[in-house]
């Protein structure tokens, strides 16, 4: 079989490594010039963790991981407000870049990957689909994979404007080689809160720092320029946030968007299928969209190496997935007003919860707090995806 990915993202690099290692033909195609390495953190863990163990990925993973010792609170002063230890209770969580996990998965495909492209248009046939590129060439294929993000083309091709459903909020991310900065923040991720905005620091190797803002906005257009927009909303509320965006990278060096959750009721058409957020954007509040883009992946390699025809193995892969991404939105949704309280009043409560779970055996109820399930999803239907691992 051969498949064109639109999309060399967590997801689309999954299945290309999972599909090419059944036999199948594939060829990535992916918008940005290059590889998309940095971005920001993310914690991984879950059904997203199990499949990355099967493909022989912990290792990798285990160097990779940043080990948070805290999680604190600060004032405007830099002092804690609250904070919490966190001990063994993390050690199946792992924090890592989010370019560190697509570079452990894409260090291991074979399938060519287009840079610089994208999917133009498509147009399907009895057995198959033609895809336009913007490059001007043509592939003939048997399956078309939109595995291109929240903002998807693919999907756009398949079922015209389909509304995100926006969670009221922007975000901002980016990487910032600061050395004395990255050393005052050390082995812990400290952030402030101030009603409607959050700005969060990590310390990583190599003297950086992996920034985080989040700010509660009601419109959903976003800022012609996003750096001037973070100096004008978190410039004045001290902390190392002065200095941070004195060194803010410029439009091209961050990531900037809506936080949005996709809800599609039919995830593939004919010989097109959505994967990743594209079809089941959970957000970052839910903080499981990689895992679930990595799960979803397996699962959709599961179906399609299984007996039967694409259209029956698309309607399964949905079936499975759907449940358990709608579970995840909706734990997303319940998370909005705690990671960026929209009042001093969930401020106070948030430190509390924050209290308690550092009272003895308290993490775990933190650590509870943050995984919702899905962990049944693996399970091999196919005996060819149960051979295609590496242990
Ligand atoms: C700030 C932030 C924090 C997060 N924290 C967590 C976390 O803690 N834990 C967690 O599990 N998840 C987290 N997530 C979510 C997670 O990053 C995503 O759910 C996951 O990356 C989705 O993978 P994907 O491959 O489906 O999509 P993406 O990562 O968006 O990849 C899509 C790929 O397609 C490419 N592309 C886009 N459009 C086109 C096009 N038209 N043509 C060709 N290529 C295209 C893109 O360049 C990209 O390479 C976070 C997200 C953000 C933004």
């Amino acid at each position: 079989m051969r498949t064109v990915i639109c999309g060399a993202g967590i997801a689309g690099l999954t299945l290309a490594w999972h599909l090419e290692r059944a036999g199948w033909e594939v060829e990535l195609v992916e918008r940005a010039p290059a590889f998309r390495d940095g971005g920001y953190m993310i914690d991984f863990y879950g059904p997203g963790y199990q499949v990355a163990e099967r493909m022989g990925l912990r290792p990798r993973l285990l160097r990779d991981r940043y080990r948070v010792g805290e999680l604190s609170y600060v004032g405007r002063d830099g002092r804690r407000t609250s904070r919490l230890k966190l001990g063994s209770a993390l050690d199946d969580v792992y924090s890592l870049l989010r370019g560190d996990l697509a570079r452990a998965v894409a260090d291991d495909v074979r399938a060519p990957v287009t840079y610089g492209t994208t999917v133009e248009g498509s147009e399907q046939h009895p057995g198959g689909v033609t895809v336009r590129l913007s490059d001007g060439t043509t592939r003939e294929a048997d399956l078309l994979v939109g595995a291109d993000g929240a903002r998807s083309r693919v999907r756009e091709l398949a079922f015209g404007d389909v509304p995100q459903r926006y969670l009221g909020h922007q975000a901002t991310a980016f990487v910032l080689a600061e050395a004395e900065l990255s050393r005052r923040i050390g082995g812990s991720v400290q952030m402030l809160t101030e009603p409607g905005l959050m700005a969060g620091a990590y310390a990583l190797r190599g003297d950086r720092l992996a920034l985080l803002f989040l700010r509660r906005e009601p419109d959903p257009a976003l800022p012609a320029d996003p750096v001037a927009a973070l100096r004008r909303h978190f410039g004045g509320l001290g902390w190392i946030l002065p200095e941070v965006l004195e060194r803010a990278p410029g439009p091209g060096g961050l990531y900037h968007d809506l936080v949005t959750q996709v809800e599609l009721e039919r995830w593939h058409s004919g010989r097109i299928v959505l994967l990743g957020d594209a079809c089941q954007a959970v957000s970052l509040f839910a903080g499981h969209g990689a895992s679930m883009a990595m799960a979803a992946a397996w699962v959709l390699a599961d179906e399609l190496t299984a007996p039967g025809d694409p259209a029956a193995a698309f309607a399964r892969y949905q079936a499975r997935m759907a449940p358990v991404i709608a579970e995840v939105q909706a734990f997303g949704r319940r998370a909005v007003r705690w990671m960026a309280p929209p009042n001093r009043w969930r401020i106070l409560t948030r430190d509390l919860f924050l209290r308690l779970a550092a009272l003895p055996g308290g993490e775990r109820l933190f650590v509870n707090a943050l995984s919702p399930g899905g962990h049944a999803l693996i399970s091999a239907r196919s005996d060819v995806l149960e051979s295609v691992r590496q242990d």
